[in-house]
């Protein structure tokens, strides 16, 4: 089968382990893990369908759909919804079987459907109900499929999401991601200090403290930041005034973004 247009093979070394907090998604993941297993086929169990994770921008969407396929050890393969939309009459409806044809052919891997809701919460009266009829065939093989097709879709919100996502049996489960809670953001920022300093030991519950409503991208680049002031006043170590002062920058990025809508 041809390599589809709207697919793009990705390359992760992501795990589990990289994921700081989202207890209950990582635990949920072991156990649908085991259920592609032989065993899990001989015990009657069905195979896995898939997982909604919907949350605001930087909660570790695109990082759980890689540590997914990478420790399960298959091909993530990412759909692009809004290339399926582009071309001429019909069009959409043939890259969307042939999406579909390239998927079964690499199973078992995982499916990447990234900004379902951008994708197929528009109005579909716009275009001509193309859109409705494009997930209306993905749901159907959703729904029917016997391959072992891990979907893995992500969206912002649920207010552009169409019902029909959210309605049982399409995906096993849906997850909410949340802004961390303290005791998930001290675990995101040590996560990302112990990634570059691998013996730092510094006292971060003061950061937590200053960092309330910051999402894991966030304190991820506030870590980052710290090492740039650290580097450019020729001081070895992340210490933990550095980083309270990078985190005075996040506030000032989050709310250009805001104003710019990106
Ligand atoms: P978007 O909706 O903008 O695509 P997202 O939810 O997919 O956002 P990610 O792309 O997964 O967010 O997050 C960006 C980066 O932020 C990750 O690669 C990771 O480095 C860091 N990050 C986000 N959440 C976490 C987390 N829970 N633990 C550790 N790092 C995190």
């Amino acid at each position: 089968v041809a390599r589809s247009e709207v697919l793009e093979y990705f390359e992760t070394q992501a795990s589990p382990s990289d994921i700081g907090g989202l207890d209950a998604l990582k635990a949920w993941l072991d156990q649908r893990h085991s259920a592609f297993s032989d065993e899990a086929r001989k015990f009657g169990l069905p195979l896995p369908r898939g997982v909604l994770l919907i949350g605001p921008q930087g909660t570790g969407k695109s990082l759980t759909a890689k540590a997914i396929a990478h420790s399960w050890s298959m091909p993530l393969l990412r759909l692009d919804v809004g290339r399926l939309f582009a071309g001429l009459v019909g069009a959409s409806e043939a890259k969307t079987r042939e999406t579909i044809r390239y998927a079964e052919s690499m199973s078992p891997c995982v499916l990447w459907i990234d900004e379902i809701d951008k994708g197929f919460g528009g109005d579909a009266r716009s275009d001509g109900g193309t859109s409705q009829r494009v997930l209306a065939n993905l749901l159907t093989w959703m729904a029917e499929k016997k391959s072992a097709v891990f979907v893995v879709a992500t969206a912002n919100g649920i207010e552009r999401m169409p019902g029909e996502l959210l309605r049982k049996g399409r995906f096993d489960e849906i997850f909410l991601l949340d802004l961390p809670s303290p005791q998930e953001r001290f675990k995101i920022l040590e996560l990302h200090i112990k990634q570059r300093r691998p013996n730092l030991n510094i006292p971060i519950e003061i950061v937590v403290d200053r960092t309330q409503g910051f999402s894991g991208a966030e304190l991820e680049q506030t870590v980052i930041e710290a090492m740039h002031y650290a580097f450019s006043e020729r001081r070895d170590l992340l210490e933990t005034d550095l980083i309270l002062a990078a985190t005075q920058l996040i506030p000032l990025s989050k709310t250009a973004k805001e104003q710019l809508d990106f």
